[in-house]
């Protein structure tokens, strides 16, 4: 069906006197209207109102008859607002055509949005706290096609409507519609304060546009799939979407939070035959070790960044690569894959004392240094400090036959892979498990949130009770 004849008809059809139509029959009658953030469609019964409505500013008939049910709804969320980060009960607002309102079972508090903890810095404009959730769909608005009420839904951090330039062609992670939606007001503090929702999954409710939702077909455990709405989600498109490793691949994850562990397991399942992992904090590379890296480094153990690269090529020698020194004696060395999940260090972590924290800056030149020509690096830390700059060497950068990719979600588009690797955490193929640490309720989420910034657990996780 071409996109033009799609019909608009999903979820209004129990309205009386509406009708299926489609956009060709709009276009054709010369009536098609827009309202509001997103291309409005109107019903049959609605046609003939419709150009003195949208030449007056007015909402067309089907959608002042619409009124979103759970507008009004109370409910508690971990809001950061002016100097505090606090739990706050909100009023909800009323959502849009285009919105899906959900009741959250799960969330992650990824290392990106920690600095809420900096709360003596005021934030003058009040926003909740997280970065997606796992829950169930208590509300649709009626131009939603994708979910209906009772779907149990990711909402993810990047978008993908389906319909934009970016995804016609396969490169939803870079979804316009993902990228240039309104913040979503999701509501109003008790002094009337209004609230950006901000795809923030440490609420009771969360209010989402349609593109930042997928639904799964899945009971697995919700604090564990909280994590494939950001953290999971990237590390697993870092080893299986634009570059995928190919069995029998050497593999090296600088860093073992939660996106570096999602890696080696990435790596893991794609069938990589070495996967050393860096990373300074013992119990994450206990952890490491646990879901899959073949060996593990400190690298405190290293007096610095070119002491480290050369136990990394020594350790991923091409064995019998070379046909003029008879398998000894290699010409290249160093792993097939790079993969940077360190990015800056905000908080300085409580988990344990060590010696050195490769982070920021020198990661990023670690691990250009250390590709071999044809190698991948795959990099997705956050710039810190911000606005830096690193080099490098001129003609290794231009024709070195280094292929750097870069994050931003690492090329997942969200509606192909997320029920995929949903499927794999339960089976067990993916452990997601052991990336579930600190996993508290509402009241306590400052915990999971100090969990993340201190690194004292792999993951901070807020949980809702399910009634
Ligand atoms: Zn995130
Ligand atoms: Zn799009």
């Amino acid at each position: 069906m071409a996109l033009d004849d799609y019909p608009y008809s999903a979820h209004i059809d129990d309205e009386p006197g509406i009708a299926s139509f489609s956009r060709r029959d709009l276009l054709k009658q010369g009536t098609a209207a827009v309202i509001g953030g997103g291309a409005t469609l109107l019903g049959a019964p609605a046609l003939a109102q419709a150009p003195a409505q949208a030449a007056a500013g007015q909402a067309p008939a089907i959608f002042t008859q619409w009124r979103p049910e759970t507008a009004g709804q109370r409910f508690r969320a971990l809001v950061r607002h002016r100097n505090s980060l606090d739990v706050q009960q909100l009023t909800l607002n009323p959502i849009e055509p285009r919105q899906v309102v959900a009741r959250v079972e799960a969330a992650q508090a990824c290392y990106t949005m920690v600095g809420a903890l900096n709360t003596q810095t005021p934030a003058m404009n009040a926003a909740v706290f997280g970065h997606g959730a796992v829950g169930t769909v208590i509300e649709a608005g009626p131009m939603v096609k994708r979910v209906q009420r009772g779907d149990r839904i990711l909402v993810v951090v990047t978008g993908q409507c389906g319909q934009c330039f970016q995804c016609v062609r396969g490169k939803a992670a870079n979804c316009q519609a993902g990228f240039n939606r309104p913040p979503v007001i999701v509501g109003t503090m008790a002094d009337g304060t209004p609230v950006n929702g901000n795809l923030g999954g440490f609420a009771e409710l969360i209010v989402a546009w349609e593109e930042m939702v997928v639904p799964i077909y899945s009971k697995h455990d919700a604090a564990e799939l909280s994590n494939l709405t950001c953290v999971s989600m990237c590390g697993l498109g870092m080893t299986m979407v634009r570059a995928p490793i190919e069995s029998g691949s050497t593999v090296v994850v600088f860093g073992a939070g939660p996106i570096g562990l999602s890696a080696v397991q990435g790596a893991r399942i794609r069938g990589a035959s070495q996967i050393i992992v860096v990373e300074p904090i013992r119990y994450r590379r206990e952890l490491a070790t646990k879901v899959g890296a073949t060996a593990v480094l400190d690298p405190s153990d290293f007096a610095d960044g070119a002491a480290l690269i050369a136990r990394l090529r020594e350790m991923t020698v091409w064995v019998g690569t070379n046909p003029f020194g008879g398998g000894r004696n290699p010409a290249v060395t160093g792993p097939d894959y790079i993969i940077e999940a360190v990015g800056g260090e905000r908080f300085v972590p409580k988990a344990e004392r060590y010696a050195r924290e490769p982070h920021g800056l020198e990661v990023l030149q670690n691990v250009f240094t250390l590709c071999p020509p044809g190698g991948f690096m795959r990099t997705c830390g956050v710039g810190y400090p911000m606005n830096s700059t690193v080099t490098f060497p001129a003609g290794g950068w231009s024709n070195g036959t280094k292929n750097h990719m870069g994050g931003n979600l690492a090329g997942v588009q969200m509606m192909r892979d997320l029920p995929q690797w949903v499927r794999m955490f339960e089976t067990g193929q993916f452990d997601g498990k052991s990336l579930v640490g600190v996993n508290v309720p509402l009241e306590r989420a400052t915990e999971a949130v100090e969990a993340s910034a201190y690194r004292t657990a792999v993951t901070g996780i807020v949980s809702f009770p399910q009634t």
